[in-house]
């Protein structure tokens, strides 16, 4: 009799063979997994690369043991089709051109959650799984490339650099930018090192963009364009579509190559990772839904039944951005408009939905809505909901940066995080390279605007350091590619359950 580890390998080398044969290629990119801890697979139809990790207790290091066929993860460029021309002329790319930043640290941390999938599974970059034109999710630069600009007080004036950066890297810059100092803290080993700014921190702090000669930021505000891709915002900062993002460029600096989102590239594992300094396989929130195999149970995150308890899901031991920096200045105030994580801050969106005010949002919010393509509004139940989340951010900022909101005083914030939905919407409905795209780039531009302007009616828009990042890319796929890898494994008679499109396990549940 086989031993259930036994079966398990069996069930999974079953699953890896219908996943990675010829009739799954175009829309399976490659499987990963970890047979062993500390020991990654990817295999695709071509080949498969396994490697190692080790700790210098610092940082890691990840060596490859072997390699047959092609390497899945040979190229891992972060430069790759950028600027927009280069994603332009390769949509859609083929696994041998594309390239996957980061990809070993990136796939590695996903294992380390307890609730990690015996297999996950990434889409090519042109398969359809949703009926979106645009999608997110895989571990392909362009899905990966957020945009990343950081402005203002404290930031040298660099304009557009040839650079990259990570999306854990956001939070420790931001406490550093508030002149925050940094102590001992659990490193991304999981060990305790000197430098943390957060208690839990996997990302650093950019200090090549800090201007040397330059005091701390006094505020810093965060700007997150959901889903906005970055090579379409950059370019339209550069022909003038979005002045306010083009002047926060000219102004301070912009990474060419973008800020490369945590795997799964999906949202509220990366707006987690934004706050936390942390990947998901660290702060806790794995993906938008997974399997607790251990409580026999799905865990679903991001729905709008669960948005507002993603929190309770942080490991002990994780700091917000929030958190961190009252822990340094307890009487600092801190604001989370629109942002699932929000915890610690001293305003959030989703405390009204905690305690069942969500109905006060929309007081205060103009009528008809202000910077909305009326057309697109018309045209598509998803952009008219986005403007009205977006409209009803911009009405929070500014009132609470005026003094006061729904009844309660405000001195003003040090720090302020701002969430906008419309370009994940529109990005996802038309694609990044549509017309609607751009008309939400548009509209947030605008928005941004009364950000700026609103920060400039205190009189510190020179003591303020903005920043604007997205959560994830999003790439083009193809009208053709649509179809569901569970049909081939049903059909090979594979006991599994998928999670948030991807995230198998396997056998019986
Ligand atoms: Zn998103």
């Amino acid at each position: 009799m086989p031993t259930a580890d036994e079966r398990a390998i069996d069930l999974r080398d079953q699953a890896l063979g219908v996943l990675c044969a010829p009739a799954l290629r175009s829309m399976v990119e490659m499987v990963v997994f970890s047979p062993d801890p500390d020991i990654y697979e990817a295999r695709s139809v071509d080949g498969l690369v396994r490697f190692v990790r080790h700790s210098d207790r610092t940082r890691w290091h990840f060596h490859i043991v072997k390699v047959e066929g092609r390497d899945p993860l040979l190229d891992q460029d972060p430069t790759r089709f950028s600027p927009l021309a280069a994603e332009l002329a390769a949509q859609q790319p083929r696994r041998e051109e594309n390239s996957y930043p980061i990809a070993f640290e990136r796939i590695a941390q996903i294992f380390d959650h307890p609730c990690a999938p015996d297999l996950c599974v990434l889409h090519t970059a042109a398969h359809r799984p949703s009926g979106h034109r645009g999608e997110h999710g895989s571990l392909g630069v362009v899905q990966s490339r957020a945009p990343f600009i950081a402005s203002g007080a404290g930031i040298l004036r660099q304009g557009m650099v040839d650079g990259h950066c990570r999306l854990i890297d956001v939070a420790p810059t931001v406490l550093a930018l508030l002149g925050l100092e940094p102590g001992p803290g659990v490193g991304p080993t999981g060990e305790v090192v000197d430098g943390m700014l957060l208690s839990r921190q996997d990302g650093r702090t950019l200090t090549e963009l800090f201007d040397p000669e330059g005091n701390p930021s006094a505020h810093v505000v965060v700007v997150l364009m959901d889903g906005a891709n970055a090579n379409v915002l950059y370019d339209a900062a550069a022909n003038g579509v979005a002045p306010n993002v083009g002047r926060l460029i000219e102004n301070g600096a912009a990474l060419a190559h973008g800020g490369v989102a945590s795997l799964p590239t999906v949202t509220l594992a990366n707006h987690t990772s934004l706050n936390t300094g942390a990947h998901p396989g660290h702060h806790g929130v794995l993906h938008n839904a997974w399997y607790d195999r251990s409580r026999g149970r799905q865990v679903v995150t991001e729905s709008p039944a669960t948005w507002q308890e993603a929190m309770r899901w942080l490991f002990p031991g994780v700091e917000t951005i929030h958190e961190a920096l009252h822990r340094h200045r307890p009487d600092a105030v801190s604001v989370a408009i629109n942002e699932p994580a929000d915890r610690g801050a001293d305003y959030s969106t989703f405390d009204l939905f905690r305690r069942g005010e969500v109905g006060r949002l929309a007081e205060g919010v103009p009528e008809p809505l202000p910077h909305a393509h009326a057309e697109w509004v018309a045209a598509s139940e998803d952009y008219k909901w986005g403007s009205l989340v977006d409209a009803s951010a911009i009405n929070q900022m500014t009132s609470i940066w005026a003094g006061e909101y729904l009844g309660t005083r405000y001195q003003i914030p040090d720090f302020t995080w701002i969430s906008f939905s419309l370009t994940d919407a529109a990005f996802h409905e038309g694609g990044p390279h549509s017309a609607i795209a751009q008309a939400a780039l548009v509209d947030t531009d605008a928005r941004l605007g009364e950000v700026v302007a609103a920060i400039e009616r205190r009189g510190v828009t020179e003591q303020t350091a903005i920043v604007v990042v997205a959560d994830h890319g999003m790439e083009q796929t193809a009208l053709n590619c649509p179809g569901d890898w569970g049909d081939a494994l049903r059909a090979a008679g594979i006991p599994h359950r998928d999670e948030a499109s991807g995230f198998l396990y396997l056998g019986d549940m």
